[in-house]
């Protein structure tokens, strides 16, 4: 059983069009692939109008920037009915976040006599604008040579044009993705930037949301950190999640359907074996 969980198109900050994020994912032995592109769910309602075909089973997603402890923390919802009117209410805030954050940025940038950030942004097919859209902007005017550049001097936490967003919080996001019907899954729990005790209440405090799951396997995590993860998700009666969290092409080491198999500790509590997940709404594929 491969399930990516965890993937982004065009429509977010992924580079392929949904019909090419399934049939890579559809080259690479997944069996079911959901969408998860951060708040929106423009490319499950795309490949939804086309024409079943073969290849991976479809499962709705979408991820959630949330804001806890001054921390962006993301969580990724399966499974959701997206015609939901609360969870497509709640996207559209997003959305809107996003967009006035890039021009905040965008201000920034004007004043530094970079300008045309916005003017970029809109010849993007995303209906959510990213941080890394505005990373490729500041490459492509040659402002910085990389992404991790991008991130370092502009855009990360403490980078020159960073403004925070106020999203949603967990709860809220937690609920309006069980009000849609959905599984609540904390995305790659150890890429934030926690101490120790602050990582334990998250989780902790995830699980009493009611949220289901956590990602236990997904690119780039060491076999290490995956068994403390798995430890944690034991511990907080949670079930466990495997995504690449798969953008684009170019990067080998995030490519879609490509992690560790989960623990033996927790291969019973994979997420796919929850009960919700039966009643999770599962799509054929359009191709
Ligand atoms: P946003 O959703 O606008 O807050 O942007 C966050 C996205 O930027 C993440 O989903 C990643 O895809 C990407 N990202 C975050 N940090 C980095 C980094 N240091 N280097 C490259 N990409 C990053
Ligand atoms: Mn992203
Ligand atoms: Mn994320
Ligand atoms: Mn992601």
């Amino acid at each position: 059983m491969l399930a990516d969980l965890h993937s982004h198109t065009h429509y977010s900050d992924g580079t392929l069009p949904p019909q090419d994020l399934l049939a890579r994912a559809q080259g690479n032995g997944v069996d079911y692939l959901a969408i998860t592109d951060h708040d929106s769910t423009d490319a499950v309602r795309l490949l939804r109008e086309l024409p079943p075909a073969d290849g991976p089973q479809l499962v709705p997603g979408v991820e959630l920037s949330t804001l806890w402890e001054g921390h962006e923390i993301h969580i990724v919802g399966i499974g959701i009915d997206i015609d939901h009117a609360g969870l497509q209410t709640l996207l559209r805030r997003q959305q809107t976040l996003r967009r006035e954050r890039a021009q905040a940025m965008d201000l920034h940038l004007q004043k530094a006599g970079h300008c045309g950030l916005m003017a970029y942004l809109d010849t993007l097919p995303c209906t959510a604008v990213s941080r890394n859209h505005v990373a490729d902007f500041l490459i492509a005017r040659g402002i910085v040579g990389s992404k991790d550049q991008a991130f370092k001097r502009f855009l990360g936490d403490r980078g020159r044009i960073a403004s925070a967003a106020r999203w949603c919080s967990i709860e809220e996001a937690v609920d309006t993705l069980h009000a849609a019907g959905g599984i609540a899954i904390l995305a790659h729990p150890t890429r934030y930037r926690v101490g120790k005790m602050q990582f334990r209440r998250l989780i902790r405090e995830f699980a009493a949301t009611g949220a289901q799951g956590i990602e236990v396997s997904y690119s780039n995590l060491d076999p290490d950190r995956m068994q403390h993860l798995a430890t944690l998700c034991l511990e907080n009666g949670l079930w466990a999640s495997t995504g690449s969290d798969f953008h684009h092409p170019g990067n080998q080491w995030m490519d879609v359907g490509r992690f560790r198999h989960l623990p033996a500790t927790v291969a019973e509590r994979a997420i796919w074996l929850h009960p919700a997940w039966a009643g999770c709404s599962v799509q054929e594929s359009g191709n």
